[in-house]
């Protein structure tokens, strides 16, 4: 998962209120869910795991690197270390030559390992389901706690990539600086009922559609809604189910 930037674009409108900054009202916002839901129903991650730790692990390994390539270094290492006990035994050494190919992957290795000791020693193997236990784990920060939370547990929390920060300010959903400030507006403003899959959703509409150097518009299926200043078509795109 890459690393959000801090380099953001104004949005054309923004609410006043300090405790719901966002330029949409309450219908906006269930609307362009509901858009989202209709598209993916079931969206998933796209990086591989194969449980509550092979995610973890994957999701630290994500750290400025794309999904594909911290896949592509994976596949091999959970065959063989699926659980902290395996992954321990491979040791640091071993661990780095599956990941060699991940940015900063001495380090990383080196925490793959930490955590799985600490999850054997403090958390009897398991992969804890709060946040306050995850963030303690060597490599282990917010972000990378959401993710986990949200796609093993099903909890309703929203880790803020490069595309949610970018997403947030450019059309004026959650405007803030940091990912912990757009998070905290996404949290209070998406509906209950949408909050499971609303990371995912918006990861892939700004993947795909709302990206980085210029938004495909045409593409956009909440084209009317939208009230960013670089917005270039004003009609929906069809709605229809994608690949999730
Ligand atoms: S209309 Fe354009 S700017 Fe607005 S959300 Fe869609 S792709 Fe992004």
């Amino acid at each position: 998962m890459e690393k959000p930037k801090k380099k953001i674009t104004a949005p054309r409108k923004v609410g006043r209120s300090r405790k719901r900054r966002t330029a949409y009202s309450t219908e906006e916002i269930h609307e362009i869910f509901r858009r989202f839901s209709v598209q993916r129903p079931e969206p998933k991650g796209e990086l591989e795991h194969v449980n509550a730790f092979t995610l973890l692990v994957a999701v630290v390994l994500s750290a400025q690197a794309t999904d594909a390539g911290v896949n592509k270094a994976t596949r091999d290492l959970f065959k063989i270390a699926d659980t902290p006990e395996k992954m321990l035994a491979l040791g640091e050494e071993a661990v780095g030559k599956y990941i060699r190919t991940i940015g900063l992957w001495r380090n990383k290795a080196k925490n793959v390992i930490a955590l799985s000791d600490a999850l054997i020693r403090d958390h009897k193997s398991q992969v804890p389901d709060n946040r306050d236990a995850l963030v303690t784990l060597p490599g282990v920060g917010r972000k990378t706690a959401n993710v986990v939370l949200n796609m093993s547990f099903g909890q309703p929390t929203m880790a803020v990539d490069t595309h949610i920060l970018r997403i947030g300010n450019r059309i004026g959903l959650a405007p803030g600086n940091t990912p912990e400030q757009v998070e905290d507006t996404l949290v209070k403003i998406i509906p209950a009922e949408f909050m499971r899959h609303a990371h995912h959703w918006l990861i892939l509409h700004g993947r795909y559609v709302c990206k980085a150097r210029k938004p495909d518009c045409m593409a956009c299926v909440i084209a009317d809604i939208c009230k960013s200043a670089e917005k270039t078509n004003e009609i929906p795109a069809p709605l229809m189910e994608l690949a999730p």
